[in-house]
C-alpha cells in the first residue's frame, strides 16, 4: 500500500467525491480523505490506526457487520466459477435463480418477477419506467405522473433524483423531470398543527394526497412513490393510521404504489421489510442496500402480479421487454446476497433489530429526551434519530450557521463514533450495523451523548444557548 501522504495527494488530485464541497476539499481546509482500511463487526479502521464504530453501518447498508468471511468466500467461489454472464436473452446462474426464488417468496405485496440494477437509483429509474411501460400497454397514455413525498429520498438519477424531494438534488440540475410530483412529508413533529394527534394528520396527509390527484386529474396520475420510515429525509416512522389513510386514496384512484425498500428492506426496522410492519401492499418494491449489506452492489425492482401479468399479456403485441443493463443480475452479486440473506435468516437479525433496538431506544430516551436542545428521539427497529432544536417549547431551530447538527456529528467522531448529521435542521441519525450488541448500543449512545454535551458547553460559551 502507497504510504498516507500519497494516498490523499492522489485521491485529492482526481477524485470527484459526493456530497463534498469540492473547494474546501481541493484546499486541504476540510482536511484529508478519511483512508478506509478494514472493518469488523460494527468497526472499521482508518490508515492512521484509528477505529471507529460505525453507527450508521456505511450508509444504512452494512447489515451484517464487516469482515464476514462466509460472504467473502461465496464471492471467491462464484468468481473462480464464473465471474460473468449477462441475464439478456433469457440467461441465468444458480445463484440468480436461487436469489429471485427467495426474493419473490419474502417481498411484500404480491411479488410475481425480480429485475435486477446496481443501485437504489437505477431501481427507482426503473420503477418509473415500469410505471409508464403498465400504463401504456393498458391503453392509458396519460396515467404517467408519479407523486413522491417532500423529504423523500429515492436516489440522485434523472427520475430518481426528480422523486427525492429535497431541492438541494435538484438545484443546478435541472431537476425535477417533468410529470414527477411532491405531496407533504408524513412528518407529525414539523407538519402538526398544535395539538393535532397523529390519525388526524395523517387523514390530512391522505386528504392533501387525494386533492392533489384529483387537482391534476386521476387519469394522469400512475403511482405513487414512498419509503415505509421516511430515511434521509429525517428517520421518522409514519405517524398512526398513515398508511391506511393513504393506501386508501392509491386503491380509490388506480394509483400504484412503489414501496422504497431500500432502506428498511431486511431486518433494519424489526420485521422483514418496513410494508409488513405497516401494513403496506406495493405493487413495486425497491430493495438494495441490505440485500447484499454493501458486500457488492446490488438492487432489485420487485414487480408485482399486477403489473407483471399486464407486461407479459401485452408481449405477442409490443416483443421483448427493451431494458435491462450489462449487470442486471451479476453472478457474483447475487452470490454475496444468498451468502447475506442466509446469515440475515440465520442470525434472525429482524427480530435482533427490534429487540436490540428496543434497549436502543430506551437508552437513547433515557440520555437525549431531558436535554434542553432535545425536540425530538424518534425512530423504529434500528434506525433511529435525534432532532435539535434552540427551543423545545417553540420548536425554534438553531441557526443553521451554527451548524449544530454537524458539529455533534464531528464531536461524536472525534471520539470513535460515526452518527450521520442528517440534512432539514440538526439532526444526528444511527443506523448501526444489525449484529450489533446491547452493550455495543449503550456504547453509542454514551459516546453520542457526551459528544452533544460537548457541543452544548460550546453553545454556552458562543451565547447560543
Ligand atoms: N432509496 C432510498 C430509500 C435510499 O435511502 C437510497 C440511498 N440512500 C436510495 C434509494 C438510492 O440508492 P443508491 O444510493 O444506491 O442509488
Amino acid at each position: 500500500m502507497n504510504d498516507i501522504k500519497t494516498i490523499a495527494e492522489k485521491d485529492r488530485a482526481t477524485v470527484l467525491h459526493p456530497f463534498t464541497q469540492l473547494k474546501d476539499f481541493a484546499t486541504g481546509k476540510i482536511g484529508d480523505p478519511t483512508i478506509v482500511t478494514g472493518g469488523k463487526g460494527i468497526r472499521i479502521q482508518d490508515a492512521q490506526g484509528r477505529s471507529y464504530i460505525d453507527g450508521f453501518a456505511g450508509l444504512y447498508c452494512v447489515n451484517i457487520g464487516y469482515g464476514r468471511t462466509e460472504v467473502a468466500e461465496a464471492i471467491a467461489r462464484q468468481a473462480y466459477k464464473l465471474a460473468y454472464y449477462h441475464t439478456y436473452a433469457a440467461h441465468t446462474t444458480n445463484e440468480l435463480a436461487n436469489l429471485s426464488d427467495r426474493l419473490v417468496r419474502m417481498a411484500p405485496g404480491k411479488p410475481s418477477k425480480v429485475f435486477y440494477g446496481l443501485s437504489g437509483s437505477d431501481a427507482n429509474e426503473t420503477q418509473a419506467k415500469l410505471v409508464w411501460y403498465y400504463n401504456n400497454l393498458r391503453g392509458r397514455p396519460k396515467k404517467k405522473k408519479i407523486i413522491s413525498r417532500e423529504r423523500g429520498y429515492h436516489g440522485c438519477s434523472v427520475v430518481s433524483g426528480s422523486m427525492t424531494g429535497m431541492s438541494f438534488y435538484h438545484d443546478h440540475m435541472d431537476l425535477p423531470f417533468p410529470g414527477i410530483l411532491h405531496t407533504g412529508a408524513p412528518h407529525h413533529y414539523w407538519g402538526a398543527e398544535p395539538g393535532e394527534t397523529e390519525e388526524a394528520f395523517s387523514r390530512r396527509r391522505a386528504a392533501e394526497l387525494e386533492e392533489m390527484i384529483v387537482r391534476e386529474g386521476a387519469e394522469t396520475i400512475g403511482a405513487f412513490i414512498a419509503e415505509p420510515v421516511l430515511g434521509t429525509g429525517g428517520i421518522t416512522p409514519p405517524p398512526d393510521g398513515y398508511w391506511r389513510e393513504i393506501q386508501t386514496v392509491l386503491r380509490r384512484y388506480d394509483v400504484l404504489l412503489i414501496a422504497d425498500e431500500v432502506i428498511c428492506g431486511f431486518g433494519r426496522t424489526g420485521a422483514d421489510f418496513g410494508s409488513t410492519l405497516y401494513g403496506m401492499e406495493p405493487d413495486l418494491v425497491t430493495v438494495a442496500k441490505g440485500l447484499t449489506s454493501g458486500y457488492m452492489p446490488l438492487s432489485a425492482a420487485i414487480v408485482g402480479e399486477r403489473v407483471y401479468a399486464v407486461m407479459e399479456e401485452a408481449a405477442d403485441r409490443i416483443g421483448a421487454f427493451s431494458h435491462g443493463y450489462t449487470y442486471s443480475g451479476h453472478p457474483i452479486a447475487a452470490a454475496a446476497a444468498n451468502a447475506v440473506l442466509d446469515i440475515v435468516e440465520k442470525e434472525r437479525l429482524g427480530d435482533r433489530a427490534r429487540t436490540v433496538g428496543a434497549h436502543f431506544f430506551k437508552r437513547l430516551k433515557e440520555r437525549f429526551a431531558q436535554l434542553e436542545i432535545v425536540g425530538e428521539v424518534r425512530g423504529v427497529g434500528l434506525l433511529g434519530a435525534v432532532e435539535f432544536v434552540s427551543d423545545r417549547q417553540t420548536k425554534r431551530r438553531f441557526d443553521p450557521q451554527l451548524k449544530v447538527g454537524a458539529r455533534i456529528s464531528k464531536a461524536a467522531r472525534d471520539r470513535g463514533l460515526i452518527a450521520r448529521a442528517m440534512p432539514h435542521g440538526d439532526i444526528l441519525g444511527f443506523a448501526p450495523p444489525l449484529v450489533v450488541s446491547e452493550h455495543e448500543i449503550d456504547e453509542i449512545v454514551e459516546l453520542a451523548y457526551r459528544a452533544t454535551k460537548q457541543v452544548m458547553d460550546e453553545l454556552t460559551k458562543e451565547a447560543a444557548i
